[in-house]
């Protein structure tokens, strides 16, 4: 039985749901923000995963921030060393989505590791008929990215668990790579 912790953070521009989601995942569902409560600083939610057929767990430590650039430099000292990325953007808002490769590259460049676990995270499925963003378009963009693919709608409960399930299992592969490897050289 392994406990892992992980350092998770979630990034993308303000108002892309990136709070109700992770309040969504921390509550099991239980809480759906309706009000925009703009997150100033950075709150530091914590949530254990297990790791289906195992006996190990991850406990995420989510940084959430509030993506607006004069809030920049406070985040950016917190995000030093992160274990995986919560990329996020609204499926309704182009501007949302061009934004991703700033953040993929803000949070890539204070990750020492080679190899940083992922995933693209388009919400606000629900407002399907003002998709501004093709899921295929955003799917190939993550692929070249090496960021795996999830689409949510926070306010609807879709999916909200996937991505940061996901992000707990890959980052319990690498540990298990890493193990591996130190026991193949000793
Ligand atoms: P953040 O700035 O990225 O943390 O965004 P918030 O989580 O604060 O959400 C901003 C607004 O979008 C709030 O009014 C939420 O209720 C709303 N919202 C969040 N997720 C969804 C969703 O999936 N669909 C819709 N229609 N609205 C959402
Ligand atoms: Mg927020």
């Amino acid at each position: 039985m392994v406990k892992l912790s992980a350092k998770c953070i979630l990034a993308g521009d303000a108002t892309v749901g990136k709070s109700t989601l992770v309040q969504l995942f921390r509550s099991d569902g239980a809480h759906f923000q309706k009000n925009y409560a703009m997150t100033v600083g950075v709150d530091i939610m914590v949530k254990m995963v297990h790791i289906p057929e195992t006996n190990d767990s991850v406990e995420l430590f989510i940084y959430d921030s509030s993506g607006k650039e004069i809030f920049y430099e406070i985040m950016e000292k917190l995000w030093e060393q992160p274990s995986v990325l919560c990329l996020v953007y609204d499926i309704s808002n182009e501007q949302s989505f061009n934004s991703c490769a700033k953040w993929l590259q803000r949070v890539r460049s204070r990750t020492l590791s080679s190899h940083l676990p992922g995933v693209l995270v388009g919400n606000k499925t629900d407002l399907a008929g003002r998709r501004a963003v093709e899921q295929k378009h955003a799917q190939d963009w993550a692929a070249q990215n090496d960021l795996e693919y999830f689409e949510t709608s926070a306010k609807e409960m879709e999916n909200y668990e996937v991505p940061f399930r996901s992000l707990a299992k890959s980052f319990h592969r690498l540990y298990q790579e890493r193990v591996e490897s130190i026991q193949t050289i000793v």
